[in-house]
């Protein structure tokens, strides 16, 4: 037929194949693993209806509501090309020490009253000192003892010793992101080795810790560097995956990134879910930003969302995240039901609206003269 190019589409057997795979916990090989990452001979919406049974046998159709707590931002040692916060940046952010523990608490209720299943309060820094371990220990055991919430830290590199007087605070998770591949990580990281956070993953393990490891795409790896993090943390058992695109913060020192469209992203959580089946798939920083109009589709594979924002940057309003949910048919794993929180939001954000609409705002120079610039 004239005008009319035919393409050798993969069968409808070979992605039910795909998903009897990871339902029945074999994992993937790694020519099949590129496949699904590069072959245009698969089609995203097949794909995600497949991935979708492993998705719905561990996790129904959950989502959980991770909300996180810029604890401590600015001024760490290390190098983390990616990084706002790191000595090598100089990203425009609001440095500031640790935050009161009267504000960290007031911090957790919100995040519990908003729907969020587990809190996550992260800290810059290469890793904490014991004095900081005594504080943070404190400040779990009180969050622990005050709400029925899921507790997560992020505070760098950690040895035994933390690792053990943490999880006796009452501390859930230790999330520390492998980022990338063993053989990317001295592209994107000088201060610290890929082993350092290997090892701060089995200091938690040994000490009855959950490991929340997942990584930044989008930093220059190639499709071999994904499917190693993937499988790598298959072979750690990490119970939570969170999965970042790499947002390009101005005045961060990363000079080689990757590509990210919506369609390579989508396939991106889609081998963590082959390949880590039961585990929590997050769609973590740059859901907006790489996922555009296609964000819904990533609850597919995925099964759970950050909501508020990420470290220095900010996502969509909350009532878009849970709109959003409700609208694809999902519902959120929480102590409130998804249109109590829903509700609630919406009355928040209109609220917020009506103060600011209440207040004269003065137009600037910009404003005034918008076309200034082109003229001169
Ligand atoms: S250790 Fe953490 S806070 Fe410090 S530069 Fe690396 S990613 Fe940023």
């Amino acid at each position: 037929m004239p005008g009319v190019s035919f393409v050798a589409m993969k069968s409808w057997t070979f992605y039910e194949d795909l998903a009897q795979k990871s339902l029945s916990g074999e994992a993937l090989s790694v020519q099949e693993s590129k496949e699904i990452l590069t072959s245009s001979d698969i089609e995203l919406l097949p794909l995600l209806h497949s991935v979708f049974q492993v998705r719905q046998k561990h996790w129904g159709k959950d989502v959980t509501i991770h909300i996180i707590n810029n604890a401590q931002n600015g001024n760490c040692p290390e190098d983390c090309a990616y990084c706002a916060q790191a000595k090598t940046s100089e990203a425009d952010i609001e440095d500031y020490p640790v935050k009161e523990e009267e504000e960290i608490m007031a911090e957790a209720k919100r995040a519990y009253e908003s729907g969020a299943y587990r809190y996550c309060m992260v800290f810059s820094g290469r890793g904490p000192r014991p004095k900081r371990v005594d504080t943070l220990s404190r400040i779990i055991k009180r969050i622990k003892e005050t709400y029925p919430i899921q507790v997560c830290l992020s505070a760098g590199l950690i040895d035994d010793t933390a690792a053990k007087q943490l999880k006796h605070a009452g501390l859930d998770r230790l999330n520390h992101n492998l980022n990338t591949s063993e053989d990317h990580y001295k592209n994107i990281c000088t201060t610290h080795t890929f082993k350092d956070r290997l090892d701060t993953l089995t200091a938690a393990q040994n000490n009855g810790l959950e490991i929340c490891s997942g990584m930044i795409a989008g930093m220059g790896e190639t499709p071999e560097d994904v499917i190693e993090v993937a499988m790598k943390l298959r072979q750690l058992g990490s119970k939570s995956i969170p999965l970042n695109f790499l947002l390009p913060i101005p005045g961060t020192t990363l000079k080689t990134f990757t590509p990210l469209t919506p369609d390579y992203c989508l396939r991106i959580i889609t081998l963590f879910r082959y390949l880590n089946p039961e585990a929590e798939i997050r769609i973590a920083a740059g859901r907006e930003f790489h996922l555009r109009n296609m964000q819904v589709l990533g609850l597919y594979p995925a099964s759970s969302l950050f909501m508020d924002g990420y470290l220095n940057t900010t996502g969509t309003n909350t009532s878009e995240t849970l709109q959003m949910i409700k609208d694809a048919g999902f519902t959120i794993r929480a102590n409130f039901s998804l249109d109590e929180v829903l509700q609630k939001a919406k009355a928040e954000e209109e609220q917020q609206q009506a103060s600011q609409a209440s207040q004269l705002v003065m137009k600037q120079l910009q404003d005034l003269r918008p076309t200034l610039k082109s003229c001169s």
